[in-house]
Formats: structure tokens, C-alpha cells, sequence
């Protein structure tokens, strides 16, 4: 079991701040300061480059993966960190791709982040072997898995709308049509427990400053299953996954088991914010986060329904089919966020209608979702969104 309120003491938030937004980019975990100080000043300044031998700089990639496995339900060795969930994700891909050499077609949804169709298209264009990328309603995937597919590359959470795919169901249907699955967790990691052993997953890929707290531009992770690892070819073949680095062959080999899945050189001072973030991690049992996020999610859902019959929900109302996000649409949502955040209460917009909001029980609890509902109801009640000021779209929205 896990003590909320003792994990809520460990976060910095500001003062009178209601934040809603941990599933964008988490908040700082206290301890954090401290331990990124450490990496600038003993390791980096103290050690200069001895440090990656002496402060373990070179085995955090691993090391901090495994900590990650654990909330995956991933083996351990399996998950490695390192570049940005773009980065990750069309490494998967293009090794999922490979290991159906015979087919096409690689199947996703309407509801996927833009970036990860982007990287698919790219990653296509760049093979020029004539792959199709099929994109589909979200409830439709099933219907399309057959004899011609060779990767399923889905995001397990709708970032839009908080729609949670069967994972296990998806990717058996996916194995009994010979095709190989690739799941990005990026709103599932760090919201509620994954289990990618159970679920017989291939690929996965995530990032650690959405709901593991590891702050703006943290790396993002790859897991590769073991039954693939060894015949997984790297199509970003950079020397740090190489078998021997420091060789310095000129040719490549890649390296054992999921270290061949990185890439350059790691983001070190952002690592030591991992590292701080997952210290909190490791303490918490993702079945009791899982209980805590699915009661603040139906509570702020009945509070906003009372109050506010603008706001139509965009989220599955079964607790069971969404994440740990709630979503409302209303046409005039970004200055409706924008008159919430100017009251303190932190969520996002996502065009085109979109109001999200984000709920990580490590640090919210049910009184800020009451004090939250107060604040959407005036904006709503009393259409203090409709004001000049609050309609100007910002760069990041
Ligand atoms: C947040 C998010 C990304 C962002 O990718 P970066 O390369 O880290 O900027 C990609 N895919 C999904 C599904 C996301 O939710």
C-alpha cells in the first residue's frame, strides 16, 4: 500500500497551485534538486570525465531501465533509456518492420500522437520498400488486424481522449495473424500498471517527463522483448550501441541484448533527475496508484458533470476504458483552460475542442480535485472565459 499523503509531501508545487497537468510534464520531486546539484557539482565538476566510470554515468541507461521494467512489467535487461520518445519509437519500429520482411502494412489510429505517425511516414519513406501506413478509428483496430499486417504500432492511451486499448487482447490478435506489435506507453507509464510480459508485447516505448517526473526534455525508453532481442537490427546504428565502443571498429556490431538499442551519449544531468524521480517510484504499488487515480477520475468527472453542463465528455465513462486523464470538450476550450490556469488550476488544451485534465495520485488528491471543480464551475457558470485575454493562442498550448 502507499501512503499518498507522504508521497505528496515529496513534490515541490507552487503555493496555492492546483496541477493538473502532471500527464504533460510531471512536477519536481523535492529531492530532486539536491541530486541533479550532486551530478553538476561532484560528478561533473569534481570528476570531469572520469565520471563516467566513476560516477556510473555509462551504466544509467540500464541500470534506471531496470527501475522503469519494474512498473512495465518488463524483464529486467530489457528496458534501455536514451533520446527522445520520437527517437524511440521509430527505432522500433523499424525493427518491428524487419522482423516481418514479407508484408506491408503497419496499422494505427486516428487517436495516436501526431509524432508517432510522423516518424512511421518518414521511417516508410526512408525504406522505400513500399509500407502503407493504414490509420483507423480507434475502435475499428481490431477489425483490421489480418493476414496482411506486419507491425500494430499503437499508443496504449488515447493523449486526446484517455481511451485505453486492450492491450493483451490487440496483441494476440496480432501474434495469431503472424504480425508483431509495438505499444507506446507515454500516457500508460507511470498512470497504471503495464504488464508487457503478460500482455506478450514485442516493442514498447516511453518517456520519463510525462508521469515519471523526470522533468522537460528527460530521456525516453525502449523495451525490446527477449525473444527478438538478439535478432533486433538497429536501424539507428550509433556507438554506443555498438558490442565494443571502445574499439573504435569501423565496422559495426551491435551490442549485447538491449544495450544495442542505444544510441550517442546519455543526457547524464537529466538521468540524475530520473534517478531522483524513481527513487519515489520504487516505493509505490502501481494497484493501489491505479485504485487512487480511477476514484479522483470519477470524482472530478460527477463534480464537473453537476456543475458544469457546457463541458461534454470526451472520455470513456467506464474508468476501466481511460487512463488516468480526463477529457472534456467545449468549443471554446483553449480560453476556458486559459481562465482555469489563470485561476491556478493547471490542465492543458488539445485542438481542436479539447480541455485535459491530468490526475497522478502521488500528488493530487481528493481536495484538490473538489477545490479544481470550484474553479471550472465559476469559469463556466459565470463565462469568465469569454474575455479578450484569454484567446490569444500561445506557442505551446
Ligand atoms: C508526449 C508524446 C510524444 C512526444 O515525443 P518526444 O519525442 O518526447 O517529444 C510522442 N508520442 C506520444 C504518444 C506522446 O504522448
Amino acid at each position: 500500500m502507499t501512503d499518498f499523503a507522504a508521497t505528496k509531501a515529496m513534490f515541490y508545487l507552487p503555493d496555492g497551485m492546483i496541477y493538473l497537468d502532471g500527464n504533460s510534464l510531471g512536477p519536481l520531486p523535492k529531492a530532486t534538486v539536491a541530486r541533479v546539484e550532486r551530478a553538476v557539482t561532484a560528478e561533473w565538476g569534481e570528476k570531469v570525465i572520469t565520471g563516467w566510470n566513476r560516477a556510473g554515468w555509462m551504466a544509467q541507461p540500464t541500470e534506471l531501465g531496470d527501475r522503469i521494467g519494474r512498473l512495465i512489467g518488463a524483464e529486467p535487461g530489457h528496458v534501455v533509456l536514451g533520446d527522445t520518445l520520437s527517437i524511440k519509437v521509430y527505432q522500433a519500429l523499424a525493427a518491428a518492420i524487419d522482423l516481418v520482411p514479407d508484408r506491408r502494412v503497419i496499422l494505427t489510429d486516428s487517436g495516436n500522437f501526431p509524432s508517432d505517425i510522423y516518424m512511421a511516414e518518414g521511417l516508410i519513406k526512408s525504406l522505400g520498400r513500399g509500407h502503407e501506413l493504414r490509420v483507423v478509428d480507434p475502435e475499428d483496430v481490431a477489425n483490421h488486424i489480418n493476414d496482411d499486417l506486419a507491425v500494430l504500432m499503437l499508443t496504449q492511451v488515447d493523449y486526446r481522449t484517455g481511451r485505453l486499448h486492450d492491450m493483451k487482447a490487440l496483441t494476440a490478435k496480432a501474434h495469431a495473424a503472424d504480425a508483431v506489435t509495438c505499444w507506446d506507453l507515454a500516457h500508460t507509464a507511470g498512470a497504471m500498471a503495464v504488464d508487457l510480459q503478460g500482455c506478450n508485447a514485442d516493442f514498447a516505448v516511453g518517456c520519463t517527463y510525462k508521469y515519471l517526473n523526470a522533468g522537460p526534455g528527460a530521456p525516453a525508453f525502449i523495451y525490446v522483448a527477449p525473444k527478438h532481442i538478439s535478432s533486433c537490427q538497429p536501424a539507428l546504428s550509433g556507438w554506443l550501441g555498438h558490442e565494443a565502443p571502445f574499439a573504435f571498429d569501423l565496422d559495426y556490431r551491435p551490442g549485447t541484448g538491449i544495450e544495442r538499442m542505444r544510441v550517442g551519449t546519455p543526457s547524464v544531468l537529466q538521468m540524475a533527475a530520473l534517478d531522483a524521480s524513481l527513487d519515489i517510484w520504487d516505493q509505490v504499488d502501481m494497484d493501489a496508484l491505479r485504485k487512487a487515480s480511477i476514484a479522483l477520475t470519477e470524482r472530478f468527472i460527477a463534480g464537473v458533470e453537476a456543475r458544469c453542463p457546457q463541458l461534454t465528455l470526451a472520455s470513456p465513462r467506464d474508468p476501466q476504458a481511460r487512463g488516468s486523464q480526463v477529457s472534456f470538450a467545449f468549443e471554446d476550450g483553449y480560453a476556458a483552460m486559459q481562465a482555469c490556469i489563470a485561476r491556478n488550476v493547471i490542465g492543458d488544451f488539445r485542438a481542436p475542442n479539447i480541455m485535459r485534465f491530468g490526475f497522478c495520485p502521488l500528488f493530487i488528491d481528493a481536495g484538490d480535485v473538489d477545490a479544481a471543480i470550484d474553479v471550472i464551475a465559476d469559469v463556466m457558470g459565470n463565462r469568465l472565459w469569454d474575455d479578450q485575454t484569454y484567446k490569444q493562442v500561445a506557442r505551446v498550448t
